[in-house]
């Protein structure tokens, strides 16, 4: 190959070709008259960021993940015909159908996986009863308009850790579905991609989950009532602010069928997409000024989450799939779960396939012109649910095993200066050994691109770092870390002057 290269080519070209790709991979080594240039400042401490560690019984539990199983799962729930939430309220539904036979065969599942682990998950509905509407979303029709009961069903996997089982993560998506008419019950509803998918990850990610212990305590949850406004997730997520949850993270996997349309040749099956709130709009202003004003719009916890899920991605999933960072809180015209649980002020993201076909959702199932309509089990691709079903069980897994989340992080803006001071509060609900990890990205860049062991530096403390990097330039995050290096989502710093 050389050889042939050099026969064709003189040495002097190939010596400037390599020294051009050389100059390009890093530029800001260039050199000059002979001298090299010292590097900028955020690229001369530290290291570009490497994938973390794989931990050897998450990639052992990833490899269970079965495409098989999650086919049954959906095939099972289109098998309902039709989960509209309004059909709970109904007392005429054929028997094996609707919303609430749905609900009892996904309670089944769980109890199933909990016997299987020796009773090791608590199961349970969570019943409540939406009231009347007087308009629906957006100021529409209402979509409930007589009390209505709801149930999400929920199965806990408690913690083994005794102070670390106060922390949750926790796995949701919807398994009401809805036709055209988002109040009919009678016709075919086979939400298959819309929200059997989701639904069939948190039970793939509970039957997974299960045979294994983590410190903290992982939450796999099917709601009901998305369709109708969200009343499923907003009961859970009011039930978790109330009962003071001290919940960390929150997945929400609605569409996550691959949807598989002969002919559409821009869908990708390498991709999902990872939306999530940037500025919270019902902060408190002084809140949304000061984020405003110092550019931290991208830096919500939610944020982190997602970049922690682009983490994960690169840890186990190389090559596989790529989450990809949608900087939205959802697509146009649509809502989901997550939001329910940013309201209440928890960081949440949505997951979702990479192209949707309109088609195939909130359609009745019909030929028109001789196009197929409706949300049908042909269309979506088990083995793309696997690899999202992996993307979700490699990330609770993760923040399962880590020490949660720095409190009280900030950067001390007390003096103009071209360092960086950085200070936080330890986890809590964390009692083993802690390493933090200081990570950065140039406020022009999406992603955490640098990071750096905080303990590595001179002066430092257990919970502050001096760097020498100039805070303009850079967000910055912390993160806390096990001694193994599993390390919990970032948290931006609040400026303050101590
Ligand atoms: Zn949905």
């Amino acid at each position: 190959m050389i050889a042939g290269l050099m026969r064709r080519f003189p040495a002097v070209l190939l010596f400037t070709l390599a020294s051009l790709i050389l100059a390009s991979a890093a530029p800001a080594q260039q050199a000059s008259r002979g001298t090299v240039a010292p590097r900028l400042d955020f690229q001369a401490v530290g290291a570009p960021l490497q994938p973390g560690p794989v931990d050897p019984q998450i990639a052992a539990a990833l490899k269970q993940v079965s495409p098989q199983r999650i086919r049954q799962d959906i095939e099972r729930l289109v098998a309902f015909r039709n989960r509209n939430t309004v059909g709970s309220a109904e007392k005429n539904l054929a028997p094996g159908t609707g919303v609430l036979a749905a609900a009892d065969w996904i309670k089944a599942q769980f109890d199933g996986d909990s016997k299987a682990c020796g009773g090791c998950l608590e199961v349970s509905f969570d019943d409540s009863v939406v009231q009347p509407e007087k308009a629906g979303f957006g100021g529409g029709s209402p979509r409930i308009v007589q009390p209505t009961p709801l149930r999400d069903v929920v199965a806990i996997l408690k913690g083994t850790d005794p102070v670390a089982a106060k922390r949750i993560v926790l796995v949701t998506g919807h398994y009401d579905s809805r036709e055209t008419d988002v109040m009919n019950t009678a016709g075919l509803a086979p939400g298959a991609n819309d929200d059997a998918s989701g639904t069939a990850v948190s039970l793939e990610a509970a039957r997974v989950l299960s045979r294994y212990k983590f410190p903290g305590t992982i939450v796999f949850v099917a709601v009901a009532g998305e369709e109708q406004g969200l009343y499923g997730s907003h009961a859970l997520a009011e039930r978790a602010r109330k009962e003071g949850w001290d919940l960390e993270a929150v997945l929400n996997n609605d569409i996550v069928g691959g949807d598989t349309t002969h002919g559409d040749r821009l869908q990708s099956k390498r991709r999902v997409r990872v939306f999530s709130q940037g500025i919270d709009p019902s902060a408190p202003l002084q809140q949304i000024r000061r984020e405003l004003i110092t550019g931290a719009d991208s830096d919500s916890p939610s944020r982190q989450l997602a970049r922690e899920v682009m983490a994960v991605g690169r840890t186990y999933l190389p090559g596989s799939l790529d989450p990809v960072m949608e900087l939205r809180l959802d697509r146009f015209l649509r809502g989901g779960d997550h939001y329910s649980f940013n309201q209440e002020g928890f960081a949440a993201v949505r997951l979702t396939d990479w192209r949707e076909n309109f088609d195939h959702q909130h359609q009745d199932v019909r030929v028109q012109d001789g196009k197929q309509y409706g949300d049908l089990i042909k269309y979506v691709d088990f083995h793309y649910i696997a690899r999202v079903a992996r993307l979700n069980i490699a990330t609770l897994a993760t923040l399962a095993s880590a020490p949660g989340v720095p409190r009280k992080v900030r950067v001390i803006t007390s003096e103009l200066d071209n360092d960086t001071v950085l200070r936080w509060d330890p986890p809590q609900n964390w009692a083993q050994p802690v390493k933090y990890q200081i990570v950065w990205r140039e406020t022009r860049i999406n992603d955490w691109q640098y990071g750096v062991d905080a303990a590595r530096f001179p002066g430092g403390t257990p919970d502050s770092v001096r760097l020498p990097i100039s805070k303009d330039n850079v967000f910055f995050g912390v993160r806390a870390c096990t001694t193994k290096g599993i390390c919990s989502q970032a948290v931006a710093p609040v400026p303050s002057r101590k």
